[in-house]
């Protein structure tokens, strides 16, 4: 399904609306509605379960959003959390530098891969694309022209080279997508953080930020969790919060917000082990995601070419969003950088004491960060589908199906009486209603023809919905019928809820 009907679907059903829209919105800020919240909240169980739950070693926590604001200097937050801004003179338009030129980049990409679709139309079952690729001159020309932008751009990033971002803009004629002009201001850095003011303290020493990542929560508290819970290295520390990055170009839906949440984990090694556990976590973290069923094809790593100065190795989980191949989650080896950068700052001691090498040492840092937002941008457009099926009748007819893993699926089941004016038909399905109720998240609906309110089912996802018909009356069997298959058969109502909670339960993601 294309991006905007992906978007549409997601307010129709309740699932995702604008901020404040009666208001005319608020850019880069979203409301979860019913069904949003529900799937959020299985995607956090998921994490939470598989990361926290699954794992003796690693603990959770829930720090505050405001911290003193000396965490964010130690962290290089203040100084540094810059992206470099520019503005179109005429449209006004803000945009981000680096954007402007990854997407210069990228109209030289579609232009190869406009010349691959070509050939395999030419030469058919006999293509081979990589072969094609490392020997077509035209190819091989754009790219080379592509990694000779990037590598440019990289290092001007890594320099903060203003200048030679605003000269590759103009090199390059970027012009601005709303108004073809090319009339660009200076490249500025431009700080990401919100701040807000403490009441009882005025001017610059009052002045608090809003976190833009939940992992200093964490730094901050690592003796304190290690000290109340007696871990021992190596050992986890994992976090889902609220961050707040002032983006200046916000596009793209839920991908990039102003507010949102992420599902961190820090875990803590003796140093000289990072590398280890960064490739044990990188690989983790993927079987986590394909756990859910995501075609292969849609998820690949993407290693960082230039790395954070308090990075030794970094890589990206990329999901094939509509959009493109997109960051979804990061698995960054941090090294001893915050934890140096906190105990220097705060005058406090940091380090642990290894009983096994009988020394201390301040911890190395391998993390795992991934934004609860993107996860559920990504299982959605995973999910919704729309196919040819026949209806009832046995006619052809289309329908929208979110192919939710049953595990995430906001509702488990419905429980649908075949007509409402039967008053056995209602009263029994309340009953098994008012028993599954309590162990899954459940519907009762009684309104519409049958057909339709399957339809209503899949278009939020339910994997189940089980019809009470004359038959249950005589033998207390119900029809259940499953998503996906379509398929539907009688079983006893005594066995929904065990046929249900298999297929619902974490269990079979966990592996
Ligand atoms: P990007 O390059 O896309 O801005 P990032 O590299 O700055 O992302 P990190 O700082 O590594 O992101 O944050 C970890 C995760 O938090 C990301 O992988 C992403 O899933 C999520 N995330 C970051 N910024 C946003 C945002 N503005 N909106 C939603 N999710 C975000």
């Amino acid at each position: 399904m294309d991006f905007k009907n992906l978007v549409a679907h997601c307010k129709e059903y309740g699932f995702i609306f604008q901020s404040s829209e009666i208001y005319d919105g608020l850019s880069a800020v979203y409301d979860y509605g019913p069904y949003g919240v529900e799937l959020k909240n299985n995607i956090k169980a998921y994490w939470w379960k598989s990361m926290v739950q699954m794992h003796e070693n690693i603990v959770g926590i829930d720090a505050a959003i405001f911290m003193h604001p000396k965490t964010w200097k130690a962290s290089g937050h203040v100084d540094a959390f810059n992206d470099p801004l520019v503005d179109n003179k005429d449209s006004k338009k803000r945009y981000r530098a680096d954007q402007l030129i990854e997407g210069y980049a990228e109209k030289i990409e579609q232009k190869i891969n406009k010349d691959v679709e070509k050939a395999r139309e030419k030469y058919g079952e006999a293509f081979d694309e990589a072969q094609f690729r490392a020997t077509n001159g035209r190819c091989i020309e754009r790219q080379k022209q592509i990694d000779a932008i990037l590598a440019r751009l990289g290092a001007a990033m890594k320099a903060g080279d203003m200048e030679d971002l605003k000269a590759q803009i103009e090199e390059y004629e970027i012009a601005c997508a709303e108004s073809g002009s090319k009339n660009w201001t200076e490249v500025r850095q431009f700080n990401l953080m919100f701040n807000t003011q403490l009441g009882n303290i005025a001017g610059e020493e009052g002045k608090l930020y809003l976190r833009p990542e939940t992992a200093q929560g964490i730094f901050v508290n690592f003796l304190n969790v290690q000290k109340s819970t007696r871990q021992k290295i190596p050992f986890g520390i994992a976090q889902i919060g609220k961050a707040f990055r002032n983006e200046i170009v916000a596009r793209q839906f839920i991908f990039r917000m102003r507010e949102f949440e992420q599902m961190e984990m820090q875990y803590f090694v003796r140093p000289g082990t990072e590398m280890e556990w960064y490739e044990y976590w990188k690989a983790a973290r993927l079987k986590w995601h394909k756990a859910l069923g995501t075609d292969d094809r849609k998820l690949r790593y993407h290693d960082h070419d230039n790395l954070a100065h308090y990075a030794n190795a970094a890589v990206d989980i990329e999901f094939d969003f509509p959009f493109g191949f997109r960051e979804l989650e990061g698995i960054h080896s941090r090294t001893d950088y915050d934890l140096t950068q906190h105990q220097e700052l705060s005058g406090k001691k940091l380090q642990y004491f290894d009983p096994e090498q009988n020394e201390n040492y301040i911890p190395y840092v391998v993390e795992t960060s991934i934004g609860c937002d993107r996860m559920f941008l990504a299982v959605v457009s995973n999910a919704l589908t729309e196919e040819t099926v026949p209806d009832a009748e046995g006619q052809e007819s289309t329908r929208v199906v979110m192919k939710i893993h049953p595990a995430l699926a906001p509702v488990k089941i419905a429980v649908l009486p075949l007509l409402k004016n039967k008053e056995a038909l209602t009263e029994t399905a309340t009953l098994i209603y008012n028993d599954l109720k309590k162990h899954f998240n459940c519907q009762y609906d009684e309104k519409d023809a049958i057909g339709r309110r399957y339809r209503r089912q899949d278009a939020i996802g339910t994997p189940y919905c089980v019809t009470i018909d004359f038959d249950t009356l005589e033998d207390g069997t119900v029809t259940i019928r499953d998503r996906d298959t379509l398929e539907q058969k009688r079983i006893k109502t005594e066995d929904i809820y065990n046929f249900v909670q298999e297929k619902v339960s974490f269990e079979s993601l966990l592996g």
